[in-house]
This record gives C-alpha cells, sequence and structure tokens, in this order.
C-alpha cells in the first residue's frame, strides 16, 4: 500500500486485530504485519489427529525451558495468532480483578486503573467479537451496561443434564460468555471447537472479527509472511525509526509514525530484547504468567455424554474466595468435548475400547487459578533462542480448587474423577510481560499500554496485563486494544 505508513501493528492476533478494527475508521494509514499465513480453506482443521500431535498447525520452532532443554510450545503463527484455535470463551476480569487482591501465596498487584474504567471497552468488544452470553446467570459477573449482544449458546441434552446435577449439588453454574455462531460452526462439521481451529465458519476470533472489520477499510493493509526482527530507535528522541522484518527471505524495512507491537506476550517480550530497547525498567520479559490449569475427567457409568460441543457452561463460586471465608481459588469451565480419538492421543497407552468408554460417561473440565506475577517467572534469550523460565505461583490455591471440584463432582455423582495439570509447554494464557503500570521503574508500558522510553511505540497485546487473574484473556486483551485505539487517534489528531 506504502512504504511510509501512519501506523505499523505487528501481529494479527486478539491484540494486533482489535487494534486495527479501532483505529482503522480514522482513516490513517495502517500496514499490519504478520508472520504467519491464512490457515488455507482446506486445512484438516477437523481432525485432531492432526491438530493434537503437532503436525498441521503448529510451527517446528523450540524454546528452551528452564534447564535450556528444547520443546515445541502451543502457540501458532497465523492470521489471527493464537486465537484460531482458541476456545473463544470471551469473558471479563472480574471487577475486584482490578484492585490488590491477596491470594493464599501472594498478593496480586492492582491494575492502574479499575474496572469502571475498562467496562466500556469490554461492552464494545463483546460488540466486536459477538459474545452470547447472560450477565446474569453468574455471581460474580461484573457491572454491565446492558445483557450480551447474544442470548447464550444452549447446552446440548447431556450437559443440560450435567448442569442440574451440579445445582443439585450445590453450586451455580453459569452460561459461558463464547464467540461462536454454533449453527454456522457445526454446519461445518460435527467437532468442539475448543483447539480446533476456524476456518472462517462460525468461531469469532481475531481474524473473523476484529480483522475483518479493519480490512473492510481501504486505509488498512496486511502483509502476510512478514516476520518483524528488530526495532530500532533513534537515540535523541527514543522514537522508534524503524521495523525492520524478513518477507519471503529478503529483509525489508518501514517507517511509521506509531508502532504497536502485538506479536503475544512472548514473541513481543523477545522482539523487545533482541532490539535491545523500551528496557529502562529492567521489566521487559519478567513477570511471565501462565495460569495454573488443569485438565479433569468425571465419570459416571449411568452418564451418557453425547454432546458433541460441550463448552457452554462454568462455575465461579471459588472465584473470591473459597466459599468458606478463605482466599480466592479461581474458575471452572467445561472443556470441549474430550472424544476417544482426543483421550487417545492425550494417553497414548489406552486401550480403544476404554478411551470410547471413558468418552461416553465422562464430563470434561478445565481449572484455572491465577498465577501471580514474579519478575524472576520470565522470558529471556540465550544465544538468540527463547527461553522460557516460568516460575509457577499461588499453587495453594490451585490444589484447594482441583479438591473443591473433585468433591463437589462426586457429590452430583460422578464417582471417578480424574485429573492432570497442564505443564510449561501449553502457554495458552501468556501474559504480564510487557506489563503497564502507574510506576516506570516497575512497569514496562504506561496505563494507555505505551512504552515509558519510546513515545509512539505501543504494545497492545497479552504482554501488557499487569495480572492474570483467573479467567480466558482474550476479552481483555481485545478490550485494551480498543481502549489503546481511542489513545493513538487522539494523538495522530494532536
Ligand atoms: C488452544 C488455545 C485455546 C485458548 N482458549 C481461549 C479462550 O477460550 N478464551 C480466551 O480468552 N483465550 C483463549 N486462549 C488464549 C488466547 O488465544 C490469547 O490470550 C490471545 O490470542 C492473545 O492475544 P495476543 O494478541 O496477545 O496474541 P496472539 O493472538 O497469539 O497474536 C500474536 C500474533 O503475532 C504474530 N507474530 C508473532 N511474532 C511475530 C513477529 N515477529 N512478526 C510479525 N508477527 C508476529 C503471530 O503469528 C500472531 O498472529 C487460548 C489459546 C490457545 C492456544
Amino acid at each position: 500500500m506504502t512504504t511510509a505508513p501512519d501506523i505499523v501493528i505487528i501481529g494479527s492476533g486478539m491484540g494486533g486485530a482489535s487494534l486495527a478494527a479501532g483505529l482503522a475508521p480514522s482513516g490513517a494509514r495502517i500496514v499490519i504485519l504478520e508472520r504467519g499465513e491464512q490457515i488455507p480453506d482446506d486445512a484438516p482443521a477437523r481432525d485432531p489427529w492432526r491438530i493434537y500431535t503437532n503436525s498441521a498447525f503448529r510451527s517446528p520452532e523450540t524454546w528452551l525451558d528452564e534447564e535450556g532443554r528444547p520443546f515445541e510450545p502451543g502457540n501458532y503463527y497465523n492470521v489471527g495468532g493464537n486465537s484460531k484455535l482458541y476456545g473463544a470463551v470471551l469473558i471479563r476480569y472480574r471487577e475486584k480483578d482490578f484492585d490488590e487482591l491477596q491470594h493464599y501465596d501472594g498478593v496480586s498487584p492492582a491494575w492502574p486503573f479499575s474496572y469502571e474504567e475498562l467496562a466500556p471497552w469490554y461492552d464494545a468488544a463483546e460488540r466486536l467479537y459477538q459474545v452470547r452470553g447472560d450477565a446474569g446467570s453468574d455471581i460474580s459477573e461484573p457491572q454491565h451496561s446492558g445483557p450480551y449482544p447474544f442470548p447464550p449458546v444452549p447446552d446440548e441434552p447431556a450437559i443440560k443434564t450435567a448442569r442440574q446435577r451440579l445445582e443439585a449439588a450445590g453450586v451455580r453454574p453459569f452460561s459461558l460468555p463464547l464467540g461462536v455462531d454454533i449453527d454456522r460452526w457445526l454446519a461445518a462439521g460435527k467437532t468442539g471447537w475448543d483447539g480446533y481451529p476456524d476456518l472462517r465458519c462460525g468461531k469469532m476470533d481475531a481474524e473473523t472479527c476484529g480483522l475483518a472489520a479493519a480490512l473492510a477499510h481501504d486505509n488498512v493493509s496486511l502483509i502476510t509472511g512478514a516476520k518483524v526482527t528488530s526495532l530500532k530507535a533513534e537515540p535523541e528522541t527514543g522514537r522508534i525509526s524503524e521495523i525492520v522484518y524478513e518477507k519471503d527471505g529478503v529483509e525489508m524495512r518501514l517507517k511509521a509514525k506509531i508502532v504497536a507491537l502485538c506479536a503475544g506476550a512472548v514473541q513481543s517480550a523477545a522482539l523487545l530484547l533482541k532490539s535491545g530497547i523500551a528496557n529502562s525498567s529492567g521489566y521487559v520479559g519478567r513477570c511471565f504468567m501462565n495460569h495454573n490449569a488443569t485438565a479433569m475427567i468425571a465419570i459416571d457409568p449411568r452418564f451418557r455424554n453425547d454432546a458433541v460441543y460441550q463448552k457452554t457452561f462454568g462455575i465461579n463460586d471459588w472465584y473470591l474466595s473459597d466459599g468458606e471465608g478463605g482466599m480466592p481459588l479461581g474458575n471452572l469451565q467445561l472443556l470441549g468435548r474430550v472424544t476417544p480419538d482426543i483421550l487417545k492421543i492425550q494417553v497414548p497407552g489406552l486401550p480403544k475400547f476404554a478411551a470410547r468408554w471413558i468418552s461416553g460417561h465422562a464430563l470434561d473440565l478445565y481449572l484455572i487459578s491465577e498465577d501471580l506475577p514474579d519478575p524472576e517467572s520470565r522470558v529471556v534469550l540465550k544465544d538468540g533462542e527463547i527461553q522460557l523460565i516460568w516460575r509457577r505461583s499461588n499453587m495453594t490455591a490451585h490444589r484447594k480448587l482441583v479438591s473443591k471440584a473433585k468433591k463437589t463432582l462426586r457429590r452430583a455423582g460422578f464417582p471417578i474423577v480424574l485429573s492432570r495439570l497442564f505443564d510449561g509447554r501449553v502457554p495458552s494464557h501468556q501474559c504480564g510481560t510487557l506489563h503497564m503500570g502507574a510506576d516506570p521503574a516497575t512497569s514496562v508500558l504506561d496505563p494507555d499500554c505505551r512504552s515509558w522510553d519510546h513515545p509512539n511505540l505501543f504494545v497492545t497485546d497479552a504482554a501488557a496485563l499487569p495480572t492474570s487473574a483467573a479467567v480466558n484473556p482474550a476479552l481483555t486483551v481485545a478490550a485494551l486494544s480498543l481502549r489503546a485505539a481511542e489513545t493513538i487517534k487522539r494523538e495522530m489528531n494532536s
């Protein structure tokens, strides 16, 4: 489109696409540089063997763990970023998540602004991503200015039964806020959507919503296969003067008035470390967070689970307190359906008939607890490679959550409950590595997501989040990006 755009956005995932959607109507000339390509229409997007055995959608890249051992991270580089495979739970942080909150193993710090400041941008994000939900059904739901744009995705019959059994066991399941047009999704294939890539057939993700809204404007263009390799800053003014990227093996350069980095929490931090910029606080890459998460399977031989998509309710009864005057534990939500194939992939030694039996009598759940910011939990570069040193925190809360969930599921008539903690190779809820704050000595970004060091550099991806809370991050990333778009527009006008 142009070699000197007004704004360059790096990454077309949840942060980049939402930011582009917010900026597009301004008429500013915007170029989005995306390292990946669009997932093609004929990709094996409903074949769990191609998805979960890593062959079809992951890049061959490796990162190093704390001990320096290479591993293949569950991180996706394509138009729309990780949101193409996400579970589309589009849920707000709770009001109290913006305040300082005491947890069993530490403190979750306050955000530099309150929930009320972000609430209008949550409204806008829910409209952009066409969220389906029922604000009244969640006891911890923060104030909304109105109902969700669409009614909730309905429970399938088996899931409705499970919801009733849990209600009878004393908890209050709520309808998960979801970005899925279920009829369109099922028309393209009878599977769940959590973990399955979307071929533009019903999932509301960064590509189908944020990017689609942005690219409807002639002033926005997307360059795919464009991997940004460094950012250069002018020594006198601190302004980012050049964006260097590789496309088709050729090094290219761009200049822009504003640069927005939205490459995902790990890659954005790695790019700034590599470029040697934005780090006067020493916090670039620090405070990496990634939810303590457990997959749980609750089995009852009398329960027949013939659901296809399943992921329609959650439980927040223990979100802000353990229900007995104790501290916050976290969120529980259904997983996408764990089919016999998926079970077999996860537990290869399991005979096929056993996988079929378990899957047919089980309810599959996902438990999330807050990971607290710790400067020693971090992304660093080791001989140019990404090393992820994840120091889990707050495991007391997570263990209590797992225990509460098991007891409740047993009370609901599921005598066998199995669980497995997700490990650090699955950084799906990565965040915090360039977090914003009120103090330039302990944060990388100001409360508008602008670098303290470089006046024309913004970061609006999950790296900007100061805390991980205990809910899925994507809607908060989108809301922050839409809010930052307003700041950038004001700046362009002045
Ligand atoms: C399997 C799975 C399920 C999930 N389920 C949910 C859910 O139900 N709800 C929820 O809220 N969240 C969920 N998440 C997390 C959610 O997808 C992320 O929080 C969200 O996508 C983060 O947005 P982002 O902009 O930070 O990063 P991303 O969306 O990952 O976008 C980063 C983009 O930058 C590009 N990029 C990276 N490096 C470069 C570079 N050097 N140059 C150019 N481009 C680059 C990437 O290719 C990518 O497109 C899930 C994630 C996964 C993997």
